[in-house]
């Protein structure tokens, strides 16, 4: 069972981010240096590759060794911030949860570590910007629906912010009305997730 969802959970990220890794470029091509595309395949292609021993392992060591795998082949400033999030959520996750509260604060730590290695909060125009409102949702025990909704409108919410973390920063003004990349791949990933979990 466990081993199934794991598997399954890795192959319907790496399907969503392979599918949209051109528009995430093109995202971050407006207001970073073009590579978000590539590094976030290159992260799920880390996955993938080692998808058979990740899923052979209980719910908290297939964590940590997905967070290992992205922090070794992903460059830039999401391979880091994704992989470190992992890695917290390993260590707070003892097992796979067994209800949304449970879902809640093992994504509350990789939030804490994504903030923390970001030195980051909400409204600074990044995958935080996604995370965290999702994290809402999953508290208050919000149907996938409406977690699934939260996290697109959440990622075109970024559209009019101000960047004031990562590359788009340096932009300053320029960064206004576009959405951000890494809340784009974060709505990704959440549909995934929610996707898999909702067909469970
Ligand atoms: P790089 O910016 O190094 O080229 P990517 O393009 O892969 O790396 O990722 C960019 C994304 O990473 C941004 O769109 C943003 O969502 C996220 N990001 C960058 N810096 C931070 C930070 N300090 N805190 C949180 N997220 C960040
Ligand atoms: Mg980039």
């Amino acid at each position: 069972m466990t081993k199934n969802l794991i598997s399954r959970l890795i192959a319907k990220i790496a399907d969503s981010i392979c599918a949209s890794a051109d528009d995430l470029t093109k995202l971050d091509q407006a207001i970073g240096d073009g590579d978000h595309g590539i590094n976030m395949r290159r992260g799920v292609e880390a996955l993938l590759k080692q998808g058979d021993d990740i899923s052979r392992q209980d719910f908290s060591t297939a964590l940590r060794k997905a967070g290992t795998a992205i922090v070794m082949s992903v460059g830039g400033a999401s391979g880091p911030l994704y992989g470190s999030a992992l890695l917290a959520m390993a260590k707070t996750a003892s097992s796979m949860p067994s209800n949304q509260a449970e879902v809640g604060v093992v994504v509350a730590a990789g939030i804490d570590a994504v903030k923390a290695r970001g030195k980051s909060d909400a409204g600074a125009k990044t995958m935080l910007d996604v995370l965290i409102p999702v994290h809402r949702e999953i508290e208050n025990g919000s149907s996938i629906d409406r977690i699934r909704r939260v996290a697109e409108e959440s990622a075109t919410a970024t559209k009019p912010l101000l960047a004031k973390k990562g590359r788009a920063a340096f932009l300053g003004e320029r960064s206004i009305g576009h959405i951000d990349p890494g809340a784009k791949s974060a709505a990704l990933i959440v549909h995934a997730v929610c996707e898999v979990l909702e067909k469970r």
